[in-house]
């Protein structure tokens, strides 16, 4: 496996590939990211990885500096998942002075997690063009556990006739059903139980669609339910939603996005479910 913390030592290894399927991450990696080195492994002839934490992405107050970092560990992981090249930049590397363009993606950008954070997804996307143009993929895999993120970067690539497919991988959970994210080093123990209200929220307001519930409010309203019976967990949205349009509905058709926003102690975890289409 190569490393490059550089954008000319990068290029240069990537010549000599391919082509390649491409998992851009902020590092600190769990299964879920794994899940698409794999999954790249299995469906391009070779893959590269980043690590960046990217300064853009993160609103003043959030948690930019303390966000969890480990090199050591995530290369050993990417070297062992059968990751071919990966690029590590540093802040300057990626952001040299004096940078006049970004990349913005409106509308699908207004709600949800781009409604709470201000600024947010121009950062990603701005961060993930960049990388697109640094990394050249075939294919690029990002996980459903950040939908709108997915929603945003596939609407870019086909706004702005990126050469790439953009592929969506499953949510890889905990066996009690949290969803697996680099932030959850952050939960107390008590905080880590309470947050299995997130994936059970949403398992509720499926099972009410399943049982042949149509109405969006109810399907929030048993969200809400479930959210507010765990004393740690402090709702910021809750959301059923067209998966295009990122947009509330009144009546939930099928693949329905259905997401969620909490809050416990100092921690912001966000989780979804498509329903069935
Ligand atoms: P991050 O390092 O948090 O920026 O995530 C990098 C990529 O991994 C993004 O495409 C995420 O959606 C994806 N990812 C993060 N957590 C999970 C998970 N639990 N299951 C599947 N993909 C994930």
């Amino acid at each position: 496996m190569e490393i490059a913390a550089t954008i000319a030592e990068f290029r240069q290894a990537r010549g000599r590939l391919g082509r390649l399927g491409f998992v851009p991450t902020m590092g600190f990696l769990h299964e879920g990211h794994l899940s698409l080195v794999r999954r790249a492994r299995e469906e391009c002839g070779a893959v590269a990885a980043s690590i960046f934490v990217n300064p853009t992405q993160f609103g003043p107050s959030e948690d930019f500096s303390r966000y969890p970092r480990d090199m050591e560990r995530d290369l050993a992981l990417l070297r062992a998942a059968g990751c071919d090249l990966v690029f590590t930049p540093g802040v300057a590397e990626m952001y040299p002075p004096g940078s006049l363009t970004a990349v913005e993606v409106t509308t699908v950008t207004d709600t949800l997690e781009g409604a709470v954070r201000p600024g947010h997804f121009r950062g990603v996307a701005t961060v993930v063009a960049k990388l697109f143009n640094i990394v050249q993929p075939s294919c690029a895999y990002f996980g459903q556990k950040d939908a709108q993120q997915c929603v945003v970067i596939r609407r870019m690539v086909r706004d702005l006739d990126m050469p790439l497919e953009v592929i969506v991988c499953p949510t890889v959970r905990e066996v009690d059903g949290l969803a697996m994210s680099s932030r959850n080093v952050y939960l107390q123990p008590d905080e880590r139980q309470a947050a299995t209200a997130l994936s059970r929220a949403l398992d509720a307001a499926a099972a009410l669609y399943k049982a042949g519930e149509r109405d969006a409010g109810r399907l929030r309203q048993a969200m809400r339910d479930v959210l507010a019976a765990e004393p740690l967990a402090g709702i910021e949205y809750v959301s059923v939603a067209d998966p295009e349009l990122l947009s509330e509905l009144e009546t939930v058709s099928a693949g329905a996005l259905l997401s969620l926003a909490v809050r416990l102690g100092r921690t912001r975890l966000i989780d979804n479910i498509p329903l069935p289409g």
